[in-house]
């Protein structure tokens, strides 16, 4: 294991770590040391995470969260101290959206894009945040999309929640700049993940929606979960003790903002 100079720099609790860039991520954290707690709604791909970690030889705990409450946020925090110790590193990965014209979307929907994708960080900022203060470190990274930065048809409300994830990202990061916290962001573009699978998969043109997407990436690719893993590491990285409130694209070019 490594050693890192601060203990709580050991842990961290992965949110969405059961699928695509959230495991990627709990991965590469292991990799360098870390505890990782795999905080998924999904328990099964949790456990798989989980053990894939273990099968490369690193530690981690699947735990059950569904971010969209606040008694699971706080249970699944407080079983992973339990099992880990203290919380050093927090990333947001959990998220969802259909491709929908907004017309044709309702408050229902609104609700639910709003409540995983922006709310969620709230609920387990708020519970992750107070431990860290008291510690004097901490790593918070959030991962919003492109879409934030410059839209992305039939994404209208799922971009205006990862504005609102870039924006509070930036507040948190001037409110903790004397904490020993840093809060940074990263914007995956199109990332080759169950999620943009699932939602091809869901649309008429698919094939033809898929294509397009990497035709307009100037590296002619989609992302890998692994390729947006690397950023995250980085901003947990103690060598990032002194970059914060950045955004960071991580998407072949597609985005240059
Ligand atoms: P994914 O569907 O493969 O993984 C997301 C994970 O979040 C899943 O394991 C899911 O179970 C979990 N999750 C969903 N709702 C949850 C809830 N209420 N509580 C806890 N966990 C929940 O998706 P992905 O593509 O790996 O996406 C990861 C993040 O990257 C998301 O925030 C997504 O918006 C963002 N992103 C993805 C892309 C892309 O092209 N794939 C592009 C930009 C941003």
């Amino acid at each position: 294991m490594n050693s890192h100079s601060h203990d709580a720099a050991r842990v961290a609790l992965v949110t969405g770590g059961g699928s695509g860039i959230g495991r990627a991520v709990c991965l590469a954290l292991a990799g360098e040391g870390r505890s990782v707690a795999v905080a998924d709604l999904n328990s099964a791909t949790a456990a798989e995470t989980a053990a894939m970690v273990s099968g490369s030889g690193g530690k981690a705990i699947a735990v059950a969260v569904d971010v969209t409450s606040d008694h699971s946020v706080s249970e699944g925090y407080l079983r992973t101290i339990e099992d880990l110790g203290p919380v050093g590193i927090l990333v947001n990965c959990a998220g969802w959206d259909a491709l929908v014209p907004f017309l044709d979307t309702d408050e229902t929907f609104w609700d639910k894009v709003i409540d995983i994708n922006f709310k969620g960080m709230l609920r387990t900022t708020h519970r992750c945040l107070p431990a860290m203060v008291e510690q004097g470190w901490g790593r918070l990274v959030n991962i919003s999309s492109d879409a934030a930065l410059v839209g992305s048809s039939l994404e209208a409300v799922y971009s205006g929640a990862k504005g609102g994830v870039v924006s509070f990202t930036k507040t948190i990061a001037r409110e903790m700049a004397q904490s020993g916290i840093t809060a940074n962001v990263v914007c995956p573009g199109p990332t080759q993940t169950p999620l943009l699978e699932g939602m091809v998969a869901a649309s008429d043109d698919g094939e033809k929606v898929i294509g397009a997407m990497a035709r307009a990436v100037p590296m002619k690719r989609l992302g890998q979960p692994r390729d947006v893993a690397s950023a995250v590491a980085y901003f947990a990285s103690e060598e990032a003790a002194f970059v914060t409130g950045q955004t960071l694209s991580v998407s072949g070019g597609l985005t240059m903002a």
